[in-house]
């Protein structure tokens, strides 16, 4: 079952004089795990900011063909409903902490919905507990290392509603040793919750040995394969 359908679908920003995504086609299935590789500057931010609607599409347009995530289409919504389909880690942490303290970051999700204090306590210790957190949780966030300040933004990512979880770079300002934990712990979450999991990374090396089901690989805007990693990087 599909819930992410890109149609003959190009992207072009305002100030730009070429589209920045061209002629994408590209389905993502129901739980699916799937790396979205390319070098710098090739378009994956843009691809993943037209699914959780960050990317400013005009009036005009900006685009052309279809993007469907489910019933909707990204361009004929607001970015707070665009929210319940796509919860997105941004590589910028900083700038995406609401809490005072790492349990209300945790908890605002939930807050905003009208959850009860008792479960959102609750459920905010089982988030910060997967994410081995729960000790720092009257933290600021602002005074955690790279690391934590990751494995905060995972714990809050797992409280959102939507069945698709959008990390762009996530191992970006991360040491190799916080890389794999963030890695393991984006794979826990896959695990728990079977949501549909886009992993945009240019440090392909590092997140390789991961079990994706696909890898898309964009060049220049447009898709240039898309495959198991089996078949990908078979040796031959
Ligand atoms: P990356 O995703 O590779 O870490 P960024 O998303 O910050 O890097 O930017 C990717 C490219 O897009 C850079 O070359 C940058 O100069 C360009 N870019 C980012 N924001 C804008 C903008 N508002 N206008 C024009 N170019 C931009
Ligand atoms: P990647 O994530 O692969 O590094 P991006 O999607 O960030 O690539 O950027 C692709 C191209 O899109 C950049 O070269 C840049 O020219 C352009 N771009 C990115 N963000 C913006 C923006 N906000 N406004 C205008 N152009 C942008």
């Amino acid at each position: 079952e599909s819930i992410i359908k890109f149609e003959n679908f190009s992207f072009k920003y305002m100030n730009q004089s070429h589209p920045t995504l061209k002629n994408i086609n590209l389905e993502i299935k129901k739980g699916e795990k799937v790396l979205i590789a390319g070098p710098s500057g090739s378009g994956k931010s843009t691809l993943g900011n037209c699914l959780n609607g960050i990317v400013p599409f005009s009036k005009d347009g900006g685009f052309k063909g279809t993007l469907k995530i489910k019933d909707i289409e990204p361009y004929e919504r607001s970015i707070f409903e665009i929210s319940n389909y796509v919860g997105t880690v941004l590589q910028d942490q900083d700038g995406q902490f609401v809490g005072l303290t790492v349990g209300e970051d945790v908890a605002f999700i939930d807050e905003n919905n009208c959850v009860s204090r008792e479960k959102i306590h609750e459920d905010v210790d089982v988030a910060l507990d997967l994410v081995k957190m729960k000790d720092i949780r009257n933290k600021s966030p602002q005074e955690l290392s790279g690391g934590q300040k990751q494995s905060v933004s995972l714990a809050g990512i797992m409280r959102s509603p939507a069945e698709i979880l959008l990390f762009d770079e996530p191992l970006a300002n991360l040491d190799p040793e916080s890389g794999r934990r963030a890695m393991k712990l984006i794979s826990d979450i896959h695990e728990k919750t079977g949501k549909t999991i886009i992993i945009i990374e240019h440090r392909i090396e590092d997140v390789l040995e991961e079990d994706f089901h696909r890898v898309v690989i964009i060049n220049e805007g447009e898709i240039v394969a898309n495959d198991s990693p089996e078949n990908l990087f078979k040796k031959d």
